[in-house]
């Protein structure tokens, strides 16, 4: 695979530089040059992971030994991902039966092998991660005890669910978990100045695990082929358009990338909660970031998209990106509303899916059928889901099991030099 930054078109990388690069030197995105297939068929008759394993050996085969390669798709992908029957021509991707119970498994656990891979042995490498929940959650599960490798989570001090912190507070080892004194947006200030302070970065071969990292873009594209490829096994042979929740916009960038390559799709749409910069900019008006707002979808609660400059890139700004996509977004109420409904015909979303969900409603044409995606696992939810719904959330082993884990966190001062001061004290690796 061949990469240029979204900035300086021949600032070209391969796959493997433009993983360990984190952002191009110019502040812009490494954007992959994408072949395009005309073996549809054929690839989405596949079973899966090894549709996975397939599409992954076609972009990066020549970058990796073969063997290692299938190896580390295999294990990254080793849980289902069932396509479910919603209602008339709706459908739903269930994305979270991985260990964390969301889809930042996909990216952080093929990420964590392909670092590996990159590294061999011997190498000392340090992913430094900002979360307001689920990233942080799926790093820390992907890279515990991986050799070589130290983790370090940011995030910000009693803003994110116990059931979260529990999900990277826990494990120790080569995972450090820093509680800010600070707000989501401060972790990320402060690990951006890590990553923009070229003698650390070397130092300690910084490496970003956040959607900007193109692995983890590379993981997701696989499983839109998927949901194509189930609906045909179901006998509905029509190409769907599929509904995406988004907020750093990743995912949805993983979808435009998949159909690129040429998977069949009536046409892909963006879903969002009342953090409404690229909606705003696809309904016409100019592209403003902003803070983020808190929703009940707290996941997609991002102001200033990161992977947005990727996907303006490869549709070609405002008028190319109206033209591409279909959009909307709702409101925390219609949030709310659209799980009740989903919940009478028998279906317990997360907020998130009911997003999409709600979003799919609304955009959908007669006589198109329509997937949505649901991002993480509704018992990550339980007290809104509860109230709303008045059943009783049974919780799984995954999170069961960490409930009487004692917390081993530190607490970071909201400062760049009491980072560096850990970054440089505990190396934490294992070997
Ligand atoms: C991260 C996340 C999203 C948003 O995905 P992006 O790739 O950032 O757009 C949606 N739902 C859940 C549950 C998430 O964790």
């Amino acid at each position: 695979m061949r990469l240029h930054s979204t900035r300086t078109p021949d600032d070209r990388k391969s796959f493997r530089q433009a993983m360990v690069a984190n952002l191009a030197p110019d502040g812009g995105l490494y954007a992959p040059e994408l072949p395009r297939f005309h073996d549809w068929d054929a690839l989405l008759a596949l079973p899966w992971p090894d549709l996975a394993v397939e599409l992954v050996q076609r972009l990066i085969g020549d970058e990796f030994e073969a063997h290692a390669l299938q190896a580390a798709v295999r294990e990254a992908f080793s849980f289902p991902v069932p396509l479910r029957s919603i209602e008339a021509d709706r459908w739903c991707l269930e994305l979270h039966a991985g260990p964390t119970l969301a889809f930042k498994d996909f990216g952080a656990r093929l990420l964590a092998r392909l670092l590996r891979l990159h590294d061999g042995d011997g190498a000392v490498r340090t992913i430094l991660t900002a979360t307001s929940g689920d990233t942080g959650a799926a790093v820390a599960q992907a890279f515990w005890r991986v050799p070589g490798m130290r983790a370090v989570v940011l995030y910000p001090a009693g803003r994110v669910s116990s059931q979260q912190e529990r999900q990277f507070a826990t494990l120790g080892g080569n995972v450090q978990a820093l509680a800010v004194a600070g707000s989501f947006d401060d972790c990320q200030a402060l690990v951006k100045a890590c990553f923009a302070d070229p003698d650390l970065s070397r130092r300690h071969c910084l490496t970003s695990a956040n959607s900007i990292n193109i692995a983890r873009i590379l993981a997701q594209l696989c499983y839109y082929p998927l949901a194509v490829a189930q609906l045909r096994q179901q006998g509905e042979l029509r190409a769907p358009l599929i509904c995406v929740p988004s907020g750093n916009f990743g995912n949805l960038c993983a979808a435009l990338y998949a159909q690129a390559l040429g998977l069949p799709l009536a046409g892909l749409a963006a879903a969002c909660n009342a953090n409404t910069t690229v909606p705003e900019y696809l309904d016409g008006q100019p592209y403003r970031p902003r803070p983020s707002i808190a929703t009940l979808s707290n996941a997609m609660d991002v102001g200033a998209p990161s992977n947005w400059e990727r996907i303006d890139h490869l549709l070609g700004g405002q008028a190319g990106a109206q033209a591409a996509l279909r959009w909307g977004w709702v409101s925390d109420a219609e949030t709310r509303a659209e799980i009740l409904r989903l919940y009478r015909l028998g279906h317990l979303v997360d907020p998130h899916a009911a997003v999409a969900s709600a979003v799919l409603g609304r955009v959908q044409r007669p006589g198109e059928v329509g997937v949505f995606l649901a991002t993480a696992h509704p018992a990550k939810f339980p007290e809104e889901l509860e109230a709303l719904t008045g059943m009783k959330l049974a919780l799984p082993p995954e999170l069961a099991q960490l409930a009487d884990r004692p917390l081993l966190s530190q607490p970071l001062a909201m400062s760049v030099a009491a980072l560096r001061a850990v970054l440089d004290g505990g190396p934490a690796i294992c070997h």
